[in-house]
């Protein structure tokens, strides 16, 4: 199939890849020009495992191809794919301002009937405002399509090649169809086509999130518990865990949940309920938690040492998460920006985030080369992020180069025992 995805970020660029991947002709689209020069050359610009090698591949058989020029693309395409960034506006509502621009060009270049798919995570109505935007742009047939996207950064393409559920919100029978064969492919291994009104696909992302966010900070709330009452969340964990009414993922308490999802479509949602006269409490108390988690990491290193003035923090870990350079909304943000707020100088490492981070704190951070550099001469390390190279490091080196033994793991990602015997000073969340 001809396909064209407009917006070419961390979702646009895998959707692009994929559709590639699987024996269609995609063009991406990006206003970006640098990022798409770029991408023509072979360069992509941001880090998500396996993404260089697909993009290489399919560029290389002539499937995947990069422009700024969205008429061409458009007209050379029977599915449009918008896949551009939809912000946090002031007010907490996702900002449609580039989903819309999009759609008023699209409508504009189109030349026969076009099926046009909204990928961005949009609020309930915006498949009928860009039907609306369309409709006075064109005298084409056209339909639009929700199709919210569901991958997870870092396990992106994985993510997308064998989904879940593939949900699709079409009001058209001859939309549908074209959609059911478009991703056959991908749901070869049984997962489901849900086709439904756009209304309800394009909440059912916004409930997808909003429900792990529940989840992540309803299990901070537990660890917290456990910290003020000497329970271990790790046993607590596993126990509810195991009721298979609940389930395993998502129970890992932390130092809160960030990156560029999370926090904003919980923001939407509450904002959309409210435009709607319903009051979302329970998410209100969510977005609530995740706030305190993160001051809370800041508010134990102010227990241990009274005053953090001159003390040197290593940190380890500033992308909201393992296996991508994202730090949008990242929980390193905060405890950084509290801990220089204090007078610490902070000495950070990340394995593929350095150059985002350079972009947030400039020069008021020292940027380590390696984890070691980091804790060299270190009051105490604060692990941020739970790469996996941070999970067995050489302890007894550590011991040397810092100047005092202490470690806050806002990650659980050691066993409390073994660093006490190791002879270190070791706080994580949720465990004595
Ligand atoms: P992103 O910021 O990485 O990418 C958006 C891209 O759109 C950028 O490259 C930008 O230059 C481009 N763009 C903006 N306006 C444009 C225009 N008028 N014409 C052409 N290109 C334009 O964002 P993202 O993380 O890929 O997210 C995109 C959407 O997908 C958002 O709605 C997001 O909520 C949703 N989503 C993201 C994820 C994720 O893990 N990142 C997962 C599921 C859904």
């Amino acid at each position: 199939m001809k396909i064209a995805v407009i917006g070419t970020g961390y979702v646009g660029l895998v959707v692009g890849a994929c559709f590639a991947e699987n024996g269609n002709d995609v063009i991406c689209v990006d206003n970006d020009q640098t990022k798409v020069r770029g991408l023509q050359r072979g360069r992509i610009p941001i880090y998500e495992p396996g993404l260089e090698e697909l993009v290489r591949r399919n560029r290389a058989e002539g499937r995947l191809t990069f422009t700024t020029a969205l008429d061409r693309a458009v007209r050379a395409s029977q599915i449009v794919f918008i896949a551009v960034g939809t912000p946090m506006g002031e007010d907490g509502s996702a900002d449609l301002q580039h989903v819309l621009d999009v759609a008023r060009d699209v409508a504009r270049a189109m030349k026969g009937y076009t099926v046009i798919v909204d990928k961005s995570t949009v609020p309930v109505g915006t498949a009928n405002k860009v039907r609306e935007v369309v409709r006075l742009q064109t005298t084409h047939p056209f339909s639009v399509v929700s199709n919210p996207e569901f991958l997870k950064q870092g396990a992106a393409i994985e993510d997308f090649m064998k989904p879940d559920r593939v949900v699709i919100g079409a009001e058209d029978p001859r939309a549908t169809d074209i959609m059911k064969e478009l991703y056959a492919p991908f749901t070869r291994t049984g997962a489901p086509i849900m086709i439904m009104d756009c209304a309800s696909a394009e909440l059912a992302k916004y409930a997808a999130n909003a429900m792990l966010a529940t989840r992540v900070s309803f299990m901070n709330e537990i660890a917290n518990v456990c910290d003020a009452l000497g329970a271990d969340v790790d046993q607590v964990r596993m126990a509810v865990a195991s009721d298979r009414r609940i389930g395993s993922s998502f129970l890992f308490p932390g130092v809160g949940y960030g990156g560029s999802c999370f926090p904003k479509d919980v923001k939407a949602l509450l904002r959309f309920s409210q435009d709607a006269r319903y009051e979302f409490g329970i998410l209100r108390a969510v977005e609530t938690v995740n706030e305190a988690q993160k001051a809370r990491m800041l508010m134990k290193l102010d227990a241990h040492f009274g005053s953090l003035k001159g003390r040197h923090i290593g940190v380890w870990g500033l992308a909201f998460k393992p296996k991508t350079d994202d730090m949008r909304e990242a929980p390193s943000i905060t405890i950084i920006n509290g801990l220089l707020a204090r007078g610490a100088n902070v000495h950070a490492f990340d394995p593929e985030a350095e150059q985002v981070a350079r972009g947030i704190f400039g020069s008021r951070i020292v940027y380590a080369p390696g984890s070691y550099d980091a804790v060299t001469g270190a009051d105490a390390l604060v692990i941020v992020t739970e790469w996996s190279e941070f999970r067995r490091p050489d302890f007894a080196r550590m011991k040397r180069l810092m100047r005092a033994p202490v470690i806050f793991d806002g990650r659980n990602i050691y066993n409390p025992a073994t660093m006490r015997a190791l002879g270190f000073t070791y706080h994580s969340v949720g465990r004595p």
